[in-house]
């Protein structure tokens, strides 16, 4: 953190989640943030809103500025907004944890990515779309390869099977709920057809999570809880786990 300025739109942008919230937001670091790759994660904290940087990461000043806007806006939707997160049964192991964070994540990032775009960040970083064009190529080979491609971000098969399908719906919540450019959403929308047609088993999934969301308002707390409930349901991920919202 020592060699990184914020720019007054972070700065500002903060400072008003610190004071919607009342909880000051600190950061932490870590090179391992569950999933290999990315830069930023938010982890709950009752007392303020924790936000772990993985410095190895490098990227453009823009785009870390975005997903530290991004991780924050999670603390913002748990502590403002009043959305559940998870409050898991005594000893349940990590690969568990991690999965039912990733489909909390799936549902959170479609909203938070919606709000820092009301506040004049950009709802994707710059390498989105550029991983999106290559996920599209390697979709034309089939499941998988598919499956190979997303091995490289996580060792754990489960967990990599859910994120090809958080790929998916998150770039149906782009298509779904924000103004894009015709350049982006060509792309965005390219990857959706490619998915479905290459990744059937996985597309079967992403239906039936695609009318769950449908049928909730998942910018409601109430909607967006039942929707993560359903979706946990459907991978059989809910035995060990329960939905709370703060008072
Ligand atoms: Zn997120």
């Amino acid at each position: 953190m020592s060699n990184f300025k914020f720019s007054r739109k972070l700065t500002d942008y903060l400072k008003k989640i610190e004071l919607d919230t009342g909880r000051e937001i600190k950061f932490f670091e870590s090179p391992d943030l569950g999933i290999k790759g990315i830069t930023a994660a938010y982890n709950y904290n009752p007392k303020y809103i924790q936000i772990t940087l993985n410095m190895e990461n490098s990227r453009s000043k823009g785009d870390r500025e975005r997903s530290i806007a991004h991780e924050a806006t999670h603390g913002y939707l748990m502590h403002k907004l009043k959305f559940c997160r998870p409050i898991f049964l005594e000893h349940v192991d990590d690969n568990y944890k991690r999965d039912v964070h990733l489909v909390f994540t799936m549902i959170e990032d479609i909203i938070v990515n919606k709000i820092i775009q009301d506040n004049e960040f950009h709802p994707f970083g710059h390498e989105y779309l550029p991983m999106v064009t290559e996920e599209i190529k390697i979709a034309h080979k089939g499941e998988e390869e598919g499956e190979r491609f997303y091995h490289r971000f996580t060792d754990n098969p489960h967990l990599e099977a859910l994120l090809m399908i958080s790929r998916y719906i998150i770039a149906c919540g782009f298509l779904r709920y924000y103004h894009l450019g015709p350049h982006e959403e060509k792309i965005i929308k390219e990857f959706t057809r490619t998915f479905k047609k290459y990744y059937p088993d996985y597309y079967k999934f992403c239906v039936k999570i695609k009318g769950i969301i449908e049928e909730h308002n998942i910018f409601t707390e109430k909607g967006e809880c039942q929707t993560i409930q359903l979706i946990l349901q459907l991978f059989k991920l809910d035995e060990r786990v329960k939905l709370t919202q703060l008072n």
